[in-house]
């Protein structure tokens, strides 16, 4: 599953945070995760209560940033929100598109202790 083995390098970023620190473990994770970054959310819950057992982040809260889509397009410049990859410019019509913002997926922030 996918959002398993998201959850499972998560951790990893984790562990490597707290030994880094000389801490013990995770006080508070904050995740960016785009909305165009193709993760199911309950998928992603499923995973993570099975990823973080025993592990550096077993009881760390954790908050979620959602960013939504944007993207600008190559020809004009106009930069505007998307629900899907390859939407067209709204503009111009044109199709090539940059996407800046909706394909996050990392570790924001981590509190350890
Ligand atoms: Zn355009």
């Amino acid at each position: 599953m996918h959002e398993l083995s998201i959850a499972m390098s998560i951790v990893d970023i984790a562990r490597d945070a707290v030994e880094k620190a000389g801490a013990r473990e995770v006080e508070h994770i904050e995740l960016e995760i785009g909305q165009l970054a193709g993760i199911e959310l309950p998928a992603l819950d499923f995973a993570w209560s099975e990823a973080v057992r025993d592990s550096v982040l077993a009881r760390a809260t954790r908050e979620i940033r959602h960013i939504p889509g944007e993207a600008r397009c190559m020809e004009c410049q106009t930069t505007f929100p998307i629900q899907a990859l390859y939407e067209s410019c709204p503009t111009c019509s044109s199709p090539f598109t940059d996407i800046i913002h909706g394909k996050e997926l990392r570790v924001h922030a981590l509190t350890v202790h």
